[in-house]
C-alpha cells in the first residue's frame, strides 16, 4: 500500500498543482459573491422585488449574463485585470547548481506541472475598475489550458474544423499565417466573437482573422527571462519561451501559449488604419 500511495501521490500532485491556481482564480470570487448577496438580503428590495441593481459585471463562467452588452457597463473580457488586483513582485533567488529562478519563499502552488515559475497576483475579479490592457495571470492560464472564451470565460467554440480564434490581422508576416503562429490570447465562442470585432478599438484599427485551428498545442509561455547574476537573477527580456527549451527555467511565466495549426480562414478584415 505504501508504494501504491506514493505513485498516487506523483500522478496527482500536478493536478493539485493545477487546481489550486483554479481555486485562486475562481472560488475567491464567487465566495465574494456569495457574501455580496448576503449582504443584499439584508438591504431593501427594490419597487420589483428583485434585487437592487449594484452588481457589477463580472464576465465569469458563473455569469450568464457576461456577454451581454449592457448600456451602462463595459464588456469586461473574462481574462481582463481588474484595479484591485495585482501581480506581486517576490524576491527571485537563483536555484542551486545554475537550475534557474525560484522564489525566495517559493511554495507549492508557484510552479505548473512542467515546474514553470508563474507570476503571483492576487484575486479580485469585478472589483475596481477593469483595466483593459491588461491580462490576469492565472484566468490567461485557466482560459489557455482549458480553452475557454477570453470573453466570457465560457468554453471556446469548437467543431470538426478545429477551434475558434480571432486574431489581430498580421496577414504580412509571412506566407500562409497564421499557420504556426505563438498565440498567447485564448480563443473565442461564437456568441462573442461579433460582440469583441465590433467593441475592441485594436481590432478595428488594424482588423482581425477569424480563424479555426484543428491542432493548437501548447507551447510554452511568455514571460520575463533572467540570467544568472552576482547574488540574484538578472532580467534579460520579455520573450516567449518553449517548454523544451533551456531557457525556461529562468522564465518567469505570464501567459500560456499555444501554438495554431491546420487553420481554416474563415474571415479577413482590413483595419480601419489601413484604408
Ligand atoms: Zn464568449
Amino acid at each position: 500500500m505504501a508504494d501504491f500511495d506514493g505513485v498516487v501521490s506523483l500522478h496527482l500532485l500536478p493536478e493539485a498543482v493545477e487546481k489550486f491556481h483554479e481555486v485562486l482564480a475562481e472560488a475567491l470570487p464567487e465566495v465574494r459573491e456569495t457574501a455580496e448577496r448576503v449582504f443584499r438580503n439584508a438591504s431593501p428590495m427594490g419597487e420589483s422585488g428583485t434585487m437592487p441593481a449594484t452588481r457589477t459585471a463580472e464576465p465569469s463562467p458563473a455569469d450568464s449574463t457576461g456577454v451581454e452588452e449592457d448600456r451602462a457597463k463595459p464588456v469586461v473580457p473574462y481574462i481582463a485585470m481588474w484595479s484591485e488586483e495585482a501581480v506581486r513582485e517576490p524576491q527571485l533567488v537563483e536555484r542551486r547548481g545554475g537550475a534557474g529562478i525560484a522564489y525566495a519563499d517559493e511554495i507549492l502552488g508557484d510552479r505548473d506541472s512542467r515546474g514553470v515559475l508563474w507570476d503571483r497576483a492576487t484575486v479580485a475579479s469585478g472589483r475596481g475598475k477593469p483595466q483593459f490592457a491588461k491580462i490576469h495571470v492565472h484566468r490567461q492560464r485557466r482560459a489557455m489550458r482549458k480553452l475557454l472564451c477570453q470573453v466570457c470565460g465560457r468554453p471556446a467554440h469548437g467543431d470538426d474544423r478545429g477551434v475558434l480564434w480571432l486574431l489581430r490581422n498580421r496577414t504580412g508576416d509571412w506566407r500562409g499565417w497564421p499557420e504556426g503562429m505563438l498565440v498567447s490570447e485564448p480563443p473565442v465562442c461564437e456568441s462573442c466573437l461579433a460582440l469583441a470585432t465590433r467593441v475592441c478599438p485594436a481590432l478595428r484599427d488594424e482588423g482581425h482573422l477569424v480563424a479555426q485551428a484543428a491542432s493548437c498545442p501548447v507551447h510554452g509561455v511568455e514571460g520575463f527571462r533572467y540570467r544568472a547574476g552576482a547574488g540574484r537573477p538578472v532580467p534579460v527580456e520579455n520573450e516567449l519561451v518553449s517548454f523544451i527549451a533551456p531557457a525556461i527555467r529562468w522564465t518567469l511565466a505570464s501567459k500560456l501559449v499555444r501554438q495554431l495549426h491546420n487553420c481554416t480562414v474563415l474571415e479577413v478584415r482590413e483595419g480601419a488604419a489601413a484604408t
